[in-house]
């Protein structure tokens, strides 16, 4: 008789998550107590501590990946831009996020800002907010208008669920969040350490798992796969360590992941599911919880191409950073075809790492991209690259 490990048990559970577009797991959570809501957001961070506190669970609505025909979302967004609101609206218009209450979209691209103007528009009965994050960082400029954008949505989640929410409520979710944050970072961490134990078709995983469950029980997973994962060795590899980014939003499909590793690659950082790391650190929760919130996403967020940068020289600055801490030997620039917001910031990127000596190779992709082989190839040269010129 075959047992099956922790650490698989974890993952195929993980693996159902991620596959059931039908959010099972957010419907058998509103039905475990009367009056329960949840709240969709799409890509890239929105304060899911706010959320929290008004008691709703927050739900990560990433598209339909390769798992559904997109049919009738055709119609709504022109044939050559990138999928995901796409597969997103065929997830609305055949019933699969009837379980949400409302969507939030947040601030990344026209694209999604006009996602939520038809979301209005298709879903009448639900509640819809644009969240407008800022492009200022001084507390007195994007601050005060963050503290302010932070306010609405507290006060219509308050009205949603028929009282305001409170600052200590708000502290609370804020020290949940905190320790979620910490499970994450130490995950990220214990992947750039140990990539043979940890591999990111797995990682990712786990952390796409954290779109669906309540934080204190994504925390709870997330620590279970690092004892799981730590207990069982695996063999390592002379692997080549690189970063990936560009794929904070239209997700690659897992096989595209699972690909890249297979090439010879370890992937030591990426920026998937930003949500879980936006913020670097801990966020107060004994203090003024949106000036917290405001001053931790203005001073100490992860600046991505998904986060705008308000000076020329800052471009590249958290890619080299992240290159340096995880001991990466290139980078991979993947992302969603069309993707404004990547595509755009590219080639500054690939400036910064070429000026610094940094090897990178790039490509584009779609959620139900089935070209895997000519990606594994372009991938595995990459390494070999590495292997055989920039190495020591
Ligand atoms: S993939 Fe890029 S362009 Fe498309 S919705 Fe997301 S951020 Fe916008």
């Amino acid at each position: 008789m075959t047992t099956t490990s922790p650490v698989t048990a974890i993952v195929e559970r993980c693996q159902a998550l991620f596959e059931d577009l039908d959010l099972g797991a957010v419907k058998q959570w509103k039905a475990a107590a009367p009056g329960r809501k949840a709240i969709g957001y799409l890509p890239v961070y929105v304060p899911r501590e706010l959320v929290h506190a008004a008691g709703m669970l927050p739900v990560g609505i990433l598209g339909g990946g390769d798992q559904i025909e997109v049919i009738q979302g055709d119609a709504y967004y022109q044939s050559y831009i990138c999928r995901i609101p796409r597969s997103t609206i065929e997830l609305g218009l055949t019933g699969r996020l009837d379980c949400l209450d409302g969507m939030l979209f947040p601030s990344i691209c026209d694209v999604i800002r006009n996602l939520s103007g038809m979301w209005q528009i298709l879903f009448k009965d639900k509640y819809v907010r644009y969240f407008d994050v800022p492009q200022n960082y001084q507390d007195t400029v994007g601050g005060a208008f963050y503290v302010n954008e932070l306010a609405a949505l507290r006060d219509d989640l308050g009205k949603l669920r028929g009282s305001p929410i409170s600052d200590a409520e708000l502290n609370a979710s804020i020290a949940v969040y905190n320790e979620n944050r910490s499970a994450v970072r130490d995950l990220y961490a214990y992947r750039s350490a140990r990539p043979w134990q940890a591999p990111t078709s797995e990682v990712y995983l786990v952390l796409r798992a954290g779109m669906v469950l309540p934080p204190e029980a994504h925390t709870e997973l997330v620590r279970d796969y690092l004892a799981a994962a730590d207990a069982q060795p695996r063999p390592k590899r002379d692997n080549a360590r690189v970063v990936l980014t560009g794929s904070f939003c239209e997700q690659p499909p897992l096989g595209l992941i699972k690909s890249i590793e297979m090439s010879g690659c370890y992937i030591v950082d990426d920026d998937f599911m930003l949500v879980t790391r936006w913020l670097l650190d801990d966020v107060p929760a004994d203090a003024a919880p949106l000036e917290e919130l405001s001053k931790a996403f203005l001073h100490r967020s992860a600046s991505t191409a998904a986060k705008y940068d308000a000076k020329r020289e800052d471009k590249g600055v958290f890619l080299l950073k992240q290159i340096k801490t995880r001991g990466a030997e290139g980078v991979i620039f993947a992302a969603p075809s069309f993707c404004d917001p990547a595509l755009l910031e590219r080639p500054m990127l690939q400036d910064v790492l070429s000026r610094n000596d940094v090897p990178h190779t790039a490509f584009k992709y779609a959620e139900n991209t089935g070209q895997m082989a000519p990606i594994r190839e372009q991938a595995g040269t990459f390494a070999d690259s590495i292997k055989l010129w920039t190495a020591a």
